[in-house]
């Protein structure tokens, strides 16, 4: 199973790093896209590449919509230069956020385009966030689009149109733990849709624990912290939803992940 979507650098789980690894394989995670939010947690990221090599960790580097406002002058420049040390790199975690009213819509956009610009630039693949804004991201993206060598939509969570419009210009709809939740109807009822070719499926951790997945642990605040161990409950799930094995799932999502990110 490929994890096209996770935070191990994140500090919930960085200093149970071993045991988070070990689990995973032992669940039969072989590959995670291992996504960065910003120049703060490049480093820790690097880091880990270089140290992990079971699961392989792919990474990619990007600003997160949430904390385009407080990055340093020269972020830019600093994320160019990390492809030079990694060109296997992706460009992510990127895009637009609509649940987040403190940061103007206007600079999350300018923020999304000079990393679209890069990646474009550099021929990367994109790792893209769009909670509640998906329609601000299809507007930002559809110019870029044909330029990319693939544009990875993590957690899509939009209406059908939305998705018929994504689908259109070629996009990847990277699935996590909201699809297990029996309430998420909009998601679930667009997940037999998405073609072979354009899925893959995501933890997010150490955030979205799955319905029946098992969490590491609990956050200072209480919520559950997930790791990659559980993407096998979200492989079940979109399997069962779309009609095909838990393996046959498994092996599409995996040489989709690995024609993106490899
Ligand atoms: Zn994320």
């Amino acid at each position: 199973m490929f994890d096209a979507h996770a935070h191990l650098q994140d500090q919930k789980l960085l200093p149970r790093l071993r045991a988070v690894l070990d689990s995973a394989v032992d669940a039969g995670v072989t590959a995670v896209c291992c996504c960065g939010t910003g120049c703060d947690d490049w480093e820790a990221l690097a880091g880990l590449c270089r140290i992990v090599s079971k699961p392989v960790l792919v990474p990619a580097f990007g600003v997160h919509p949430w904390y385009c406002l407080n990055q340093p002058d020269d972020w830019l420049e600093r994320l160019e230069r990390m492809f030079y040390r990694f060109p296997a790199a992706a460009l992510g975690e990127a895009g637009v956020d609509g649940l987040k009213r403190d940061i103007p819509m206007s600079r999350q956009r300018i923020c999304l385009e000079l990393q679209l610009d890069l990646a474009v630039r550099l021929k990367l693949p994109v790792v893209l966030h769009g909670a509640r804004a998906w329609d601000e991201l299809l507007d930002v993206l559809t110019p870029y689009v044909r330029n990319l060598p693939a544009a990875v939509l993590h957690g899509f969570g939009g209406s059908r149109e939305q998705f018929a419009k994504f689908s259109q210009i070629g996009c990847y709809f990277s699935l996590g733990g909201a699809v297990c939740n029996p309430q998420a109807k909009k998601v679930r009822a667009i997940v037999a849709e998405i073609p072979d070719s354009q899925l893959l499926i995501e933890t997010d951790a150490p955030d979205l624990l799955p319905y029946g997945g098992k969490a590491l642990d609990s956050d200072a605040s209480g919520r559950p912290i997930n790791q990659p161990s559980n993407l096998g409950v979200v492989a079940e799930t979109i399997a069962s939803l779309r009609g095909i094995s838990f393996d046959a799932l498994n092996d599409l999502t995996a040489a989709n992940a690995r024609r993106v990110f490899m």
